[in-house]
């Protein structure tokens, strides 16, 4: 089934959709973009991706095509459009179409597209099993904070990952662990503390993890953000991802190290559960 999408003001079956060769999204990879989950045909902490895009715009100095307001309302219709129960809503910008040149063109429109993927994200089998990853060299830029559409180097971390018969990679910077190739990183040690590392410009901002350390401190965990390595990962008693299209999805193994039991802990799946029930509004149990 045809899904439709939004082009620049547009809203068009998929296969007419069109983006100019001169786009330098196409052409430099200049462009960011937000991925907000939807969950009952709702979006999920939509205020915090538009936070976040407005963020990485101000950054590149890049225009926006258009206010908050409109892309939220864009969103919405796509929902409505596309009756999406639960999946995600994918928004890009990008600078524009100008003659090939590497400096900011002076006068280019920026542009905006959209458009849903339908995905089951809380009955999800990978979630109940809990899944592997390998780690391998954080061979990224240094602006990871900005969620540019550069992200070749995280799509080759993954298709390693899964080269090597594992379904994700950590991803590892002077014997640390920076985060996953689309997600964040975290470990609960033996005494029971949950670490993930501390914001900058090395890890990217997700809000999925603002979600999940804020629900860990109402329920009495104790969060430390700080980097650790991966010696430190393979000792765990836990670890887990998050992200908007995976929540709290558990880790239990990491290169050939199994993690705690070898099956997703009480941890993971209560952070999980705490956090579908939030973005449910039920009230925790
Ligand atoms: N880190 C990276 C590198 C990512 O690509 C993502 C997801 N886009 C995340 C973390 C998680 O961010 P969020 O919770 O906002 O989806």
């Amino acid at each position: 089934m045809s899904r439709t999408v939004y082009v620049n003001g547009e809203y068009l079956p998929e296969a007419q959709a069109k983006i100019s060769i001169f786009d330098r999204g196409f052409l430099f990879a200049d462009g960011i973009y937000e991925v907000s989950s939807v969950l009952d045909g709702k979006l999920l902490d939509n205020a915090a991706h538009l936070a976040r895009m407005r963020r990485s715009l101000r950054e590149l100095e890049m225009p926006s095509p258009a206010t908050d307001e409109q892309i939220a309302a864009v969103q919405q219709e796509l929902i409505a459009r596309n009756d999406l129960h639960e999946g995600v809503v994918y928004l890009q910008i990008t600078r524009g179409a100008a003659d090939r040149d590497f400096a900011y063109p002076a006068d280019a429109q920026p542009s905006l597209v959209m458009f849903t993927q339908a995905r089951a994200i809380v009955d999800s089998p990978a979630a109940r099993r809990g899944i592997s990853v390998v780690s391998m060299q954080d061979i990224r830029w240094q602006r990871r904070d900005i969620k540019t559409v550069g992200l070749l180097a995280a799509s080759m971390a993954k298709q390693a990952a899964l080269n090597a018969g594992a379904d994700d990679a950590w991803l590892v910077e002077d014997g640390l662990v920076t985060e996953g190739s689309s997600n964040n990183a975290y470990i609960v040690t033996a005494d029971g503390v949950l670490v993930t590392r501390h914001l900058s410009n090395e890890i990217l901002h997700g809000i999925t993890r603002a979600a999940v350390l804020r629900l860990s401190r109402e329920d009495n965990m104790t969060v430390e953000e700080r980097a650790f390595s991966l010696d430190e990962a393979y000792a765990a008693s836990e670890a887990f991802i998050t992200s908007a299209s995976t929540f709290v999805m558990p880790v239990v193994k990491i290169d050939d190290q199994v993690i705690g039991t070898g099956e997703p802990g009480p941890v993971s799946q209560r952070l999980r559960e705490l956090y579908v029930d939030a973005a449910r509004g039920d009230p925790p149990t």
